[in-house]
């Protein structure tokens, strides 16, 4: 680039030797002795071509003002960088003003020999950013104010995400965006030969890295990946969906001669069914059915045969049975006899067609007659194979004679008080000629103690000299020369009845209706019965769930839902304090909770010292669910007593505004604390937060307790820097948290879906597990100082780059065991992620050995992926100062060191004396108590 002196000239083009003694040309300024230097020099127009963000290099060298013999306070040790954007690329004249400063630049190093010959030159190298996005391209300027500087080199750059292909999408070399935290989206366009499998897009991060890729593509049908190309499937292979995870070999019987095969032909003499899978083996259809034998029963036959010998290869094989009814003839399938099918009368037991048993049972066939069964067999590729009859085999029969089949029907015909004219049709299968009709009758209420029998040639009989009002039975049957039939089904008829009809037609009303209540009464009560018992059931259901649930943990607390009691009061009284309104003292508002203001304020309860307090009221025309609601979250919390969860003071349910109090966090929210605070803190530091949300965490499990909003946003710091588990409200946590707000909707609610565990959100199953993956978001939040999970990207691409294995990388500086533990915390299969009390023991030693934090894998750049590791002889034991910084009582250090305590060793051995001495002291007093009550007055 050429570079421009400017105004008064006081740059001048110099050669001088470099480090290696090689001549180069620099730009110089050295007018140190004389006041209100402003000399200035700029850059060629240099077109941005795209960029967004464009990065200086100046490559400099400066004197040391006190090295310059004789200088006043004119010299200066800096010089200023501007930048000026513009569509013009031959502006001639500039104005000062219409550039904009980028930075003071000064040297990390400066030399004071002036010796050229003799001196080691000190190259200085500054790098800055600048964003360039509103003209076609840009200058540069350097503005020296009194500084003795060479310019050696300014080199401009601009950064892009490399070309790239994963997961067989092509990715272009994409420039990066104008802020360093913005995220280009960029959609991939999928390889040769391949079909999106779900639209694949990555972006591109500010330091020219790909990240979160989703979606990708799928090699089409005959192709598949190697070296990320999809490339043809050689011949003698396939590969017939795209799903398919790549070629395969032709399945047995089957051949590809070309590549690119989406399926294998079959050889000669081979078939595929329709819906036989391209992975499927080409088979033939089945051999004849063997050994096919008859048994005749008059007039059923059992046929049986064995299996084919040969099945083609396949497992379908099913038979279907030909029945044909044969007369004496010339038919040449049935040797010399005519052949008509059976009719549709004749029964196939379990059926004609579709068989996959080698038995059937053929019946209802005429009596005395000739009949031909085929059994055929065939299987999936019977049709294609065109194949028929060759695989069938046959067997003809005889039927016996046989009697005439039940009559199927009788009517009444006539009706008086003594008689009943009857009559019947024809049995459906007479099996010959009838030569009579037996009937025989009985009255009903005498069974067939006693029964009369008629005969006749017709198809009717008159029965006479009946009872009147009388049910009667009456059975048919029909005679051949085969001899009798069976009796038909028994079929009721009533004589007339005798006069006052009216009086029985009552008396069977009445006795109807008794029955009907009697029924409903019945019923009624059945019914009631069912649903105490089921009510019951449910009551001692949930009886033993509860007990069931204490059996989990024997010994440990158990949180209890407030929810399981009827009346809220209830709950509130039984866990929280109630609080005299008048010891409340409201100082300020601090904060917008979700059913009003929080507050801080003072409480003094009587007999204790004044506390600062939060308060947190439910504001005025609240309905009864958001009470319940807002009652639950101290009812909750009133539950705990651990030093990292919120400590609950009481309530103040008796007047309104209806009240919660809470101990005081000086600090607030957690992540807007971090973020206030970016880069502030120790590892040690961040660490020793994590270690209190996971303690605090680990209590909670322990009592069962599922958070389901582990965020930092619902942690609380204090002023010594503990961080406390807030936030229990329980409809609330799904609902109403503006996190959640407008969302994900899964059946049931609102789900924080950054902080989530993938089961939770696909099937609501939150559980201690689900809490731990949203505890390594916790971890990246704090470890990132605030910043949100995911960045700007929308919740379903979150959800979607999640389910493909994507997780967050480690932030600036995370030393490479804390981003395990992340990682550990997103395992997707959730028994695989540790449990909190693993968490808590990882921490601690991380804690006593902070030589294991120094380790830090630092995130990618461009398409040099650097990793810079912290040499581990740098790693100093850790001392008591560290110690006291990591718990937050770095306040005490000199007042420890007075006493005499240095190094943590020595504390923690006096620390460990002073509680045995501890533990003597509570035994002889407890010795003393146990005398006193054992001797009583006489020791008085
Ligand atoms: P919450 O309704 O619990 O989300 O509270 C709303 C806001 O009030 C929080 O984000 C905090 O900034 C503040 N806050 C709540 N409780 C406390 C507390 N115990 N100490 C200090 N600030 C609190």
């Amino acid at each position: 680039t050429g570079l421009y002196k400017c105004a008064c000239l006081k740059w001048e083009e110099v050669s001088i030797m470099d480090e290696k003694n090689i001549p180069i040309r620099t730009y110089q300024v050295c007018n140190v002795l004389e006041p209100n230097q402003n000399n200035w020099l700029r850059t060629d127009w240099i077109p941005r071509s795209g960029a967004q963000r464009v990065y200086v290099e100046v490559k400099f060298t400066l004197r040391d003002c006190n090295s310059l013999p004789g200088v006043t306070g004119t010299c200066k040790e800096t010089f200023n960088l501007y930048y000026h954007e513009s569509n013009e690329d031959r502006e001639s004249y500039i104005k000062e003003s219409s550039f904009i400063k980028v930075d003071t630049v000064a040297a990390d190093e400066s030399f004071t020999q002036v010796d050229v010959g003799d001196r080691i030159m000190k190259l200085n190298t500054e790098v800055r950013d600048v964003k360039v996005t509103t003209r076609k391209g840009f200058y540069l300027a350097f503005q020296d104010v009194g500084a003795c500087i060479a310019l050696v080199s300014v080199r401009v750059f601009y950064k892009t995400c490399p070309l790239t292909v994963r997961n067989l999408a092509t990715f272009p070399d994409t420039i990066t965006g104008a802020d360093t935290s913005s995220l280009v989206e960029v959609r991939g366009s999928c390889v040769n030969q391949s079909e999106e499998r779900e639209e694949p897009k990555m972006y591109c991060g500010a330091d020219g890295e790909w990240l979160v890729p989703i979606g990708g593509c799928l090699c089409n049908p005959g192709y598949e990946e190697r070296g990320g190309a999809c490339k043809a499937c050689r011949a003698g292979f396939y590969k017939a969906k795209s799903t398919d995870p790549g070629c395969a070999k032709c399945p047995p019987h089957s051949h590809s001669l070309r590549d690119g095969a989406t399926i294998c032909d079959c050889h000669a003499g081979f078939f595929r069914a329709d819906t036989d899978p391209p992975s499927m083996a080409c088979t033939q259809p089945p051999s004849a059915p063997q050994q096919l034998i008859s048994v005749v029963n008059e007039t059923s036959v059992v046929l049986e045969w064995t299996p084919p010998h040969r099945l083609g290869g396949r497992s379908d094989t099913s038979y279907s049975l030909e029945c044909l009814i044969c007369q004496t003839g010339s038919h040449s399938h049935t040797g010399g006899r005519f052949c008509a099918p059976c009719g549709s009368d004749v029964l196939f037991s379990p059926g004609q067609t579709g068989l996959t048993t080698t038995r059937v049972v053929v019946s209802e066939l005429r009596a005395h007659t000739h009949y031909t069964f085929i059994v055929h067999a065939r299987n999936g590729v019977s049709q294609a194979s065109g194949a028929g009859a060759a695989q069938s085999v046959s067997v003809s029969v005889t039927t016996n004679q046989a009697a005439p089949s039940p009559v199927s029907s009788i009517q009444a015909t006539d009706v008086t008080r003594h008689s009943l004219s009857l009559s019947w049709q024809q049995p459906d299968r007479p099996n010959g000629v009838i030569l009579e009709y037996e009937v025989k009758f009985y009255e009903k209420d005498q069974r067939e103690r006693s029964y009369r029998i008629m005969r006749t040639f017709s198809r009717s009989v008159d029965v006479t000299g009946l009872n009147p009002l009388t049910v009667y039975v009456f059975h048919v049957r029909a005679r051949t020369a085969a001899g009798y039939g069976e009796f038909s089904t028994p079929f009721e008829f009533s004589t007339n009845s005798d006069p006052f009809p009216l009086i029985g037609e009552g008396v069977n009303s009445a006795f109807l209706l008794l029955s009907v209540s009697g029924v409903g009464i019945l019923l009624l009560i059945s019914a009631a019965v069912f649903i105490i018992s089921r009510r019951r059931s449910k009551y001692s259901k949930t009886k033993q769930d509860s007990e069931e649930e204490k059996h989990l943990n024997p010994g440990v607390k158990i949180y209890v839902d407030p929810f399981t009691y009827e009346d809220p009061d209830q709950a509130i009284h039984e866990f929280a304090k109630e609080i005299d309104v008048s010891s409340i003292h409201i100082e300020k508002v601090i904060g917008m909770g979700e059913f009003g203001e929080v507050c801080s304020g003072r409480l003094r309860v009587q007999g204790k010292r004044e506390i600062y307090v939060a308060i947190k009221s439910l504001k005025a025309g609240y309905s009864d669910k958001q009470r319940r609601d807002f009652l639950s979250e101290a009812s909750i919390m009133g539950q705990f007593d651990h030093p990292n969860i919120i400590r609950l003071e009481g309530v103040v349910t008796r007047c309104k505004p209806l009240m919660i109090i809470t101990e005081y966090m000086e600090n607030g929210s957690l992540d807007a604390f971090l973020r206030k605070h970016d880069g502030q803190f120790t590892v040690i530091q961040l660490v020793g937060m994590l270690r209190g949300i996971a303690s605090g965490m680990k209590y909670l499990s322990d009592m069962n307790y599922v958070h389901r909003d582990l965020a930092a946003r619902n942690i609380l710091v204090n002023s010594n820097l503990v961080c406390k588990v807030s936030d229990f409200g329980l409809s609330r946590v799904l609902e109403d948290d503006p996190e959640a707000t407008g969302t994900y909707l899964s059946p049931g609610g609102k789900i924080p879906i950054r902080w989530t565990a993938p089961e939770a959100i696909a099937y609501r199953k939150f559980t201690t597990a689900s809490d731990v993956w949203s505890y390594g978001i916790v971890m990246w939040e704090v470890v990132s100082y605030g910043e949100r999970p995911y960045w700007d990207m929308n919740n379903q691409d979150v959800i979607k780059a999640i389910e493909e294995g994507y997780r967050l990388p480690a932030p600036m500086d995370c030393p490479v065991v804390l981003h395990q533990l992340m990682l550990d915390c997103w395992e997707r299969d959730r028994a695989e992620r540790p449990t909190f009390s693993q968490i808590l023991n990882m921490l601690d030693k991380l804690i006593r050995n902070p030589g294991t934090l120094r380790t830090i894998l630092e995130s990618g750049v461009g398409s040099e992926v650097c990793v810079a590791v912290i040499p581990e002889m740098c790693v100093p034991e850790w001392s008591l100062c560290e110690w006291l910084q990591s718990i937050g009582l770095e306040r005490y250090r000199d007042t420890l060191a007075a006493a005499g305590y240095t190094s943590l060793d020595s504390l923690l051995c006096h620390l460990i004396i002073l509680q045995m001495l501890l533990f003597v002291l509570i035994g002889y007093l407890f010795c003393i108590c146990r005398l006193y009550i054992k001797e009583g007055c006489n020791l008085l």
